[in-house]
Parts: C-alpha cells; structure tokens; sequence
C-alpha cells in the first residue's frame, strides 16, 4: 500500500466539514425496523406530491432524453424574468437553490474573508463558506430568530457576504418586510447579502416583502427561491437567484453548464403554469400548521410560531430519544440539535392524515410513561 493520507492532503477548510444530515429516507426506516405506513414529516417537502401538470409534461419529455439540455435554460429564464418583471439576465439557475448559494460563494468570498449568518440558520451557509476555507460569522440568535442590528455590528472589512433565510430553517423565524430594508440600507456595498426565501410562497401575502423589487436600489442583494417546496419537486433540483445582472454573469462562468437538468427545466417550467396546485398546497400548509398548533397549544408544549412549511417543537432533553420513539412508531421528523437546539425537533406540515399520525404517536408516547 502507498503511504497515501487523504486527510493530509485535502483542503483545511473541506477537512472540518460535517457531511450535510439529510432526513430520514422512508426506505430505510422500512429496512431497519420492518414497517410500513411511514410518515415523513423531515424534509419539509409537498405532501401533495408533484402536480399532474408537472407529471404529464415530464413523460412527454423522457424520450428526448439522449440530447442535452438547453444550457441557457432560456425558456425557465424568460418565465421566471416575466413573472417577476426583472430581465432575463437578471436571472441564474441552479441544480437546487443550494446550487444556487454554494456559486455566490464561490464567485465572491475567497480565503481570507469572513461570511456572516445567524446561529440557528440553515446548515448549508457554515458549510458553503468552511468549504472555500473563509471564515463563518454566527451571530447569535435573538428569540430563534435573525439580530440583525448585531449581524450589521459584525460587518467588518473581510466581510463579503451575509446570508438570510426570510423564513429561517429550522426555526420559521420572520423577518418584516420594513424592518429587512432597513437593514438593506446599512449593509455596505462591499458585502453581498443573500436572501434566501426558499419558503416565499408559503408566507402571506400582505407579508411578502418585495425583495427582489429592491435589488435595483440595492445592486448587492441577491434573492435565492426554490421549486424544491411549495412547488413540490425537491426530488429534481431546481432553484434559482435573481440578482443585478452583473452578478448573474459572474455566476453563470462557474457554474457547471447543465447545472440544471432537462427534466428539472420541464418540471419547472409546467410547475409555474400550475397556480392551482401552488394554491392548493399553501392552503394545505395553512390548515396543516393550525392543526399541528392547536395540538401543540392543548399539550401544552412550546413552539416557534413558524412561517415555513414545518413547525418546530420543544420536547425537552429527552429529543433525541422522542425521535427514537417516533421512528418506531413509523413516523419520521428531524432532529435539530446540529442547529444548537438539542430541546427541539422539526416537523413539517403533512396531508391531515400524515399530521394525527404524528400527534396520534406523540400521544402514544405520552401515555407510555
Ligand atoms: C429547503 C431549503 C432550501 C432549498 O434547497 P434546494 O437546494 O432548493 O432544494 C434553501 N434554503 C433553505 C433555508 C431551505 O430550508
């Protein structure tokens, strides 16, 4: 054997990496323990499925496979560029909005700067900036939520990016509309701020701020969203940033050329034209959420009032072993104690049925002891 040391050999900043935790996959819980029926409530994905609309278009579409797919994305770009009424070039496309996030760092924080974030925010910020080898600034948190006067007051020379979750995963947090452009206006040009609205259509209307309006007033704003939730195709990986076009040019070097597939673009271009099925699966959320609330309210357990598709729950130091129980009893929801909240676990909104089998076995649970 050579005397070859991987470790050694690779990057410092890829070396103190922890691999991404993803949910539980239903096929392994089946393995594991011999069940069936499992309801996943982990990943904060559709329980409405994927839309017939989106179905059809994609079996029209598997037997031109063999060719590849249009690099451009030109026809999800115009679309996306209609909808939102910016320009085509304003427009990047990703492999999954995290495709997205991983090329704004990689475009613009090198080694020796500093990219600033909340304690509790999602997983893939530390890692997108431990990766390059910069320095992650986690500001902590304020009420689970984003501090932003204390994230400003963390700016320094080094600082190249922000990033914002507007809602946060894990915690639902959310930040107003006028009070995220207040802080717009202080963020200094040489720091880009990344808002990432994964779960934008989730929130209420007359709550949605209109971010991606401001990237003409702020030229270092740039807007991430997803098709991997409301939209229901997190299976495909289809994600997007809208930013100054500027930006979007110096993204579109690095990425890889197909970064998005040909079944993603068709998926996500018929997704767009279903507005009833993005209707539908709002309203879902909504009663889902009051259901898993009132729930919550009658045990008398804490939650972080959420804005997200998912409701995350204090169940006290025994969480890890509550996601133990839950597992065996078929249900599947997601630990958090990687995002410093060992107390809590997640749960995303399901159909009705998927949601009283959760509380059905956290009453199961309960009444064990
Ligand atoms: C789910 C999620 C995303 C979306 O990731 P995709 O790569 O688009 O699937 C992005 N940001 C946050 C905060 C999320 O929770």
């Amino acid at each position: 054997m050579r005397d070859f040391d991987a470790g050694q050999l690779a990057l410092p900043g890829i070396r103190q990496l922890q691999p991404y935790q993803a949910g539980k996959p239903i096929e392994e819980l089946e393995r594991e323990l011999g069940l069936t029926n499992i309801v996943k409530l982990a990943s904060n994905e559709n329980p409405l499925g994927v839309s017939p609309m989106v179905q059809k278009a994609l079996s029209e579409k598997v037997s031109s496979l063999a060719r590849y797919p249009d690099a451009n994305g030109f026809y999800l770009k115009s679309a996306l560029a209609d909808k939102y009424n910016v320009k085509v070039s304003q427009v990047t496309l990703g492999n999954g909005s995290n495709d997205v996030l991983e090329l704004l760092a990689r475009t613009y924080v090198s080694a020796q700067n500093e990219v600033i974030f909340s304690q509790h925010a999602f997983v893939v910020y530390p890692l997108v900036t431990k990766a390059i080898g910069a320095t992650p600034v986690a500001v902590p948190a304020v009420d689970y939520g984003h501090d932003l006067d204390a994230m400003l007051t963390a700016i320094n020379d080094r600082t190249r990016m922000i990033f914002i979750a507007n809602p946060n995963n894990p915690t639902g947090t959310f930040i107003a509309s006028d009070v995220l452009h207040a802080f717009l206006a202080k963020v200094p040009a040489h720091v880009l701020v990344v808002l990432d609205e994964a779960y934008y259509e989730y929130v209420a209307e007359a709550e949605r701020a209109p971010s991606i309006q401001w990237i003409e007033k702020f030229p270092n704003l740039v807007v991430s969203r997803t098709f991997s939730k409301a939209y229901g195709l997190a299976g495909l990986r289809a994600g997007y940033a809208i930013s100054h076009p500027a930006v979007a040019d110096l993204m579109n070097r690095i990425r890889q050329p197909f970064n998005m597939n040909e079944l993603a673009l068709t998926a996500a271009m018929a997704a767009l034209q279903d507005e009833d099925f993005l209707q539908r699966s709002v309203a879902l959320n909504r009663e889902g959420m009051a259901q898993l609330v009132a729930f919550c309210e009658h045990q008398g357990l804490n939650f972080i009032p959420s804005h997200g598709n998912f409701l995350t729950i204090e169940v006290g130091n025994n969480a890890e072993e509550l996601y133990n129980k839950l597992l065996h009893k078929g249900v599947i929801v997601r630990p958090v104690t990687g995002y410093e909240l060992p107390r809590h676990l997640r749960v995303s909104i399901g159909l009705e049925s998927e949601n009283q089998t959760f509380i059905d076995a956290m009453i199961a649970i309960a009444n064990e002891k």
